[in-house]
């Protein structure tokens, strides 16, 4: 398996990145606010940009 980010939970299981046991084997990740700006209030408004489809 691909080295994976410690600490990182996924559920994208259609992402390039994404291992089993919901590990992410990106470099990094970049997490961004839905629709933009810099503050969110619950976490369904938030997602991970690196995303690429398999
Ligand atoms: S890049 Fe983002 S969406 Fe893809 S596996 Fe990693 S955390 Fe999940």
């Amino acid at each position: 398996m691909a080295d994976t980010l410690a600490g990182v939970k996924c559920t994208v299981q259609n992402c390039k990145y994404w291992n089993n046991g919901y590990r992410c084997s990106a470099p990094s990740i970049e997490v961004n606010v839905d629709g933009g700006g810099a503050s969110a209030n619950r976490s369904h408004e938030t997602n991970c940009h690196t995303f690429a489809p398999r």
